[in-house]
């Protein structure tokens, strides 16, 4: 502040010096001519008058006028005061016959001056005037002065002038750029201080201010004030906007759940827009089907449209819709009076992810967005949406490839069911659920019967159709909350929460009994030998505490179930009562710990 204050203080002085020097040299410009006009005319009437007089009188006298005489009248005529002139008196034949004050460097201009009334001339010395001499034409007088005697006498009066108006000068600028920042600069700063700074604070920490405060400032120009104030309402609106996209960023970033992703664009975009309902219909690539993922006022939509996404004008040419109150542009998506229907398509790295459809109210958008951007609340509105759509599709996108890489880590690629990992976990959890709930929980250990000689007759790629049918077969025959998985070959392992060994057998023997109702036929495999399943079943607490306890009691039992002819459903041998207690006691102690 202080330097900028230094600053304007220099510059203040550089101004005055200037307007100061220019004014001395104009001034003296001035005065110099005036006092050249001054003397050239005074002396010109003085040298007139005297001999004009003198010649009357001594025309009287009759006597002719002698050259000492006229230059006698001619010294008299040159005591003009601050004019420092010269003069002399030549013959018909241009001698220099009586001189005054002529300096011997003048000589050679008098006598080289044209001749005749009134004719004066300038020369290098000095301003000589050639002065008409009346009733003789024996002698002319010559008479001047030099400029540079006038010159050098006006500098006293120049520069007392000069100082004057640089007085002046100083006095008046100062005053003026005072009363400058102090009308104009001081309010101009106080009031962008006091008014921006809430702006500014805004924008730095994320929280503008809801609105602009009330008061006007008026000590600028009407014209001035006004757009002060647009711009600043212009400021206060990016404000908001940015902490808004901020928040949506932080959100969507931090965000793994697609439904959840698509409520708070709704939530946060609401902030910003007239918003009256929000859907992202999601394209599944695989099923070539899209999926209303969220949908704020939960709007039904034709499972025509949802089965074939070409039929959607947006997702098929990747451009925007807009339809206009009034306007039917798009069959799918009906609106109702008074809404603008906004469509944008959902893309991420050149990916088509899915279309985001928006309503807005008519009414509040021209109200509220008029103001902004270029006018055209439509426009304002899809510029807006358009950073929001971005990231959503991009948000979108790294969901959908997180699911995938989910998806990818816990099942099993060739039958879709999860995979041993998966079940580990699973079982953990699962066990200790149970341990808490003192629920019993069925695991079954099911493996293909002769499979290698299947695999060996028929080959691999009969093998894996069968591995596959034999999956989603399994997958059938259980409950929702039962879960399989593949665990390693053609072994599968199945949990059954809340199940003891007696359920367990009947679900194990329905199993069972579904592989071995397979029609291989429809699945042109009809040449190959019935495919049937062996179970062994183990039950928690009674066969084992852990994962690895429970597995292997039904291993075992699967074992007994293949070495008694394979094709059914063995549960691991009872134990001895003492061991059951014992178990059960432990599992009611550890419950209660
Ligand atoms: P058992 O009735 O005693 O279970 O005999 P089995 O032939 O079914 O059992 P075995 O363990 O001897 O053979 C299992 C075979 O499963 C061996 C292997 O080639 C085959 N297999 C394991 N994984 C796959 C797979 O992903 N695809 C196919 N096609 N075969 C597999
Ligand atoms: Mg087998
Ligand atoms: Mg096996």
């Amino acid at each position: 502040m202080k330097s900028t204050v230094a600053k304007y203080n220099m510059l203040l002085i550089v101004m005055i010096l200037t307007v100061a020097l220019a004014s001395l040299a104009f001034n003296h410009h001035l005065i110099y001519q005036d006092r050249l006009a001054h003397a050239r005319q005074m002396l010109s009437a003085s040298v007139s008058h005297h001999v004009a007089d003198h010649l009357r009188e001594d025309r009287r006298d009759g006597k002719p006028l002698s050259a000492a005489r006229l230059t006698e009248i001619v010294h008299e005529s040159l005591r003009i005061p601050g004019v420092p002139a010269f003069g002399a008196v030549l013959d018909g034949e241009n001698r220099i016959v009586g001189a005054v004050g002529l300096a011997e460097g003048m000589r050679q201009a008098v006598v080289a001056l044209p001749g005749g009334p009134g004719d004066h001339a300038m020369t290098e010395n000095g301003d000589l005037v050639l002065l008409p001499i009346p009733a003789t034409v024996d002698y002319r007088i010559v008479a001047g002065f030099s400029r540079e005697a006038i010159a050098r006498g006006i500098w006293p009066i120049t520069a007392s002038t000069t100082l004057f108006v640089a007085a002046a000068l100083a006095v008046y600028f100062l005053l003026a750029f005072a009363a400058l920042r102090h009308w104009i600069v001081a309010p101009l700063i106080r009031f962008l201080e006091t008014r921006l700074r809430g702006s500014i604070d805004g924008i730095v920490s994320g929280n503008p201010p809801a609105a602009l405060p009330e008061t006007r400032f008026n000590l600028l120009p009407e014209e001035i004030s006004v757009n002060i104030e647009r711009n600043m309402m212009a400021l206060h609106t990016w404000a908001r906007h940015k902490a808004s996209f901020d928040k949506f960023i932080a959100v969507s970033t931090a965000e793994n759940n697609k439904q959840q992703l698509a409520a708070n664009l709704y939530n946060i975009l609401g902030q910003e827009l007239p918003i009256r309902n929000l859907a992202i219909l999601e394209i599944n690539h695989s099923l070539n089907r899209l999926t209303p993922i969220y949908d704020a006022a939960g709007e039904p939509y034709s499972d025509d449209l949802l089965a074939d996404p070409q039929r959607c004008f947006v997702y098929r040419s990747g451009s925007r819709l807009v339809q206009m109150p009034g306007e039917t542009v798009c069959g799918h998506c009906r609106t109702n009076a008074g809404e603008v229907l906004i469509c944008k398509p959902l893309v991420a790295a050149g990916k088509e992810m899915g279309v985001c459809k928006l309503t807005l109210d008519r009414e509040r958008m021209d109200h509220e967005l008029s103001g902004a951007g270029n006018g055209n609340p439509v426009a304002v509105a899809e510029a807006l949406l358009d950073t929001y759509v971005y990231l959503t599709s991009l948000s979108l996108s790294n969901l959908t490839l997180l699911d995938s890489y989910k998806n990818q880590a816990i099942t099993d690629g060739l039958t879709g069911l999860y995979n041993r990992r998966y079940m580990v976990e699973y079982m953990a959890s699962l066990l200790s659920i149970s341990k808490r709930g003192s629920k019993s929980l069925a695991l079954f250990m099911v493996d293909i019967d002769n499979f290698k000689r299947l695999n060996d007759e028929y080959g691999h790629n009969v093998g894996d159709q069968v591995l596959k049918t034999v999956a989603r077969t399994m997958r059938r025959a259980i409950r929702e909350c039962d879960i399989i998985a593949r665990y390693g070959g053609e072994e599968f392992v199945v949990t059954l929460p809340e199940t003891d060994s007696a359920m367990a057998s009947e679900v194990g023997e329905r199993l069972r009994e579904a592989v071995a109702g397979i029609e291989w036929d429809h699945l042109g495999l009809g040449n190959i030998p019935q495919v049937t399943v062996s179970v062994g079943v183990a039950e928690f607490p009674l066969h084992g505490y852990s994962h690895y306890h429970l597995t292997n009691a039904a291993d075992k039992a699967l074992y007994v179930a293949k070495r008694s002819g394979k094709n059914r459903v063995v549960i691991h041998e009872p134990l001895p009562q003492e061991m059951i207690d014992d178990r059960v006691e432990r599992f009611h102690e550890e419950v209660a710990t």
